[in-house]
């Protein structure tokens, strides 16, 4: 069996919608839309009124959800989740929306992020007696708010965000209202819209990771919520808290280099526009003779027509993608050499052959994918490969809501940018600078960026106690 791929592994993706009579068939397509966020499982909650009705399973979501099971959540409030998880983690236990009935009633909840103060809340928790259901993060969110002895839901679902150290994008539904809040240093997007309403309808809120889930149900993009913010949605209509104070801010620049989708607005920048950019910047840093740039698609396709378009080199598709391949695949008893990469991607001799190639892509893990493919374009007779990464070298794992290899098995966490050049066989290597990435992403206010996995340095505490702990309480993602 092989599964042969190499990336920072996607996060989660949520949703929610608020004041619409299909508001779990609007979740269902948006989670279709935010499907590269996690394909492991998918949920979603609804309320009719009067309660909160979940129905959840392993698996894609056009798999999962049909007229049957959508008729289970049936009401004009939903929220929903696509999620994928760590190996060893990926039970339906852990699928979200959770759901409990406590003393505050019942509450569903959905979150994109890792709360790296779980393991500690949960273990407090535990001492006192709480049963968890599941080894997930978010559900400590739900022991904060019943435990909360704050008199209202409002204020008790507040108390227990002031207790939560990480990244959380969180939407929340109860038979009455929506919830939706960030976290105070704002990792994970989380955008904020409406549906315009009609003959005697009004608006409908919506909610989503990314705003490509508003293009596919007739949404406008209003916003994003705030970081530290939480937006209430209900019968008495919209309003906003900010729960802690301003904080630096730390948006997860890796949603822009590889995670979020290119017709995204990812905090509130174009994810086509940072992309191509970081394409064009990386050109004019590290420019070099050559045929032609190829992507390694799909997601160095952006960049590489920036590059292209900086350089005045042709971008030439040289290598093509299948997209019908599974997680794993039965290998054939007779080895073929690179198979795993081999079933995704496949070279154009036509193209390659006597030609020096830019080869690029969004980012190098392990190496071991980039120098598999370093070796299918050179057998396809590419004469020169220069390797362009349109991002710094990745040095650390994140602990903000990104599934990540230990930081030994990151090869620039160990090898010198010549170092990995020798390992994937290139003839030239070349990183875009952290400098020129925050440029790339820049609305003039660059400094509000996490880059922790390209410098090692991290803006929270807990990092390291949850490193030790990781085994015990699983990152929702
Ligand atoms: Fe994003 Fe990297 Fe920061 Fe994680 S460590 S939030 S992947 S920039």
């Amino acid at each position: 069996m092989s599964s042969g791929w190499d990336k920072f592994k996607d996060e989660c993706g949520v949703v929610g919608v608020y004041g619409h009579s299909e508001a779990a068939k609007l979740c269902y397509l948006g989670l279709h839309a935010l499907q590269h966020r996690g394909q492991e499982s998918a949920g979603i909650a609804a309320s009719d009124g009067s309660t909160v009705n979940v129905y959840r399973q392993m698996g894609l979501v056009a798999d999962i959800f049909n007229e049957d099971t959508l008729a289970r959540v049936p009401g004009s409030k939903a929220i929903g989740h696509t999620r994928y998880s760590t190996a060893g983690d990926s039970a339906l236990l852990n699928a979200q929306p959770i759901v409990v009935d406590c003393n505050k009633g019942r509450i569903a909840v959905a979150h994109n992020g890792n709360i790296v103060n779980a393991a500690d809340l949960r273990k407090n928790f535990e001492r006192s007696g709480s049963i968890f259901q599941t080894t997930s993060d978010t559900e400590v969110v739900l022991h904060l708010i019943a435990k909360s002895h704050e008199l209202t839901l409002v204020d008790a679902i507040t108390d227990a965000l002031r207790r939560l150290e990480g990244a959380y994008s969180l939407v929340l539904v109860t038979p009455t209202h929506v919830f939706a809040a960030r976290d105070p240093r704002g990792f994970r997007p989380l955008a904020m819209g409406h549906i315009p309403g009609g003959s005697g309808r009004g608006d409908s809120v919506v909610f989503a990771s990314e705003t490509c889930a508003f293009d596919l149900i007739g949404a406008v993009y209003d916003r994003d919520v705030k970081p530290g913010e939480m937006v209430v949605v209900g019968p008495e209509g919209v309003s906003s808290r900010f729960y802690a104070p301003a904080m630096p801010q730390s948006n997860c620049i890796f949603e822009h280099v590889y995670f979020s989708r290119p017709d995204s607005l990812v905090f509130g920048l174009s994810v086509q526009q940072s992309r191509e950019e970081m394409g064009r910047q990386l050109a004019r840093e590290s420019g070099v003779e050559a045929d032609m740039v190829v992507p390694v698609p799909d997601s160095g396709v952006t960049a590489s027509l920036g590059y292209a378009l900086e350089s005045g080199i042709p971008l030439q598709f040289g290598l093509i993608r299948n997209h019908y391949v599974g997680r794993t695949f039965i290998e054939p008893s007779q080895k073929v050499r690179d198979f795993g990469v081999k079933l995704k991607l496949n070279p154009v001799r036509q193209l390659l052959e006597g030609k020096r190639v830019i080869l690029l892509d969004d980012s190098i893990v392990r190496g071991t994918t980039s120098k598999k493919i370093v070796r299918m374009i050179r057998d396809a007779g590419a004469t020169e490969i220069h390797m362009r990464i349109s991002c710094p070298p990745t040095i650390a794992p994140c602990y903000y809501g990104v599934d990540t290899p230990e930081r030994r098995q990151l090869i620039a966490s160990t090898k010198s940018v010549e170092e990995i050049r020798e390992f994937i066989g290139a003839d030239s290597l070349a990183f875009l600078s952290l400098d020129g990435l925050r440029k790339a992403c820049s609305d003039g206010a660059e400094t509000r960026y996490c880059t922790s996995c390209y410098t090692g340095k991290y803006p929270t505490d807990f990092v390291e106690i949850h490193t030790i702990k990781q085994a015990e309480v699983v990152p929702s993602v």
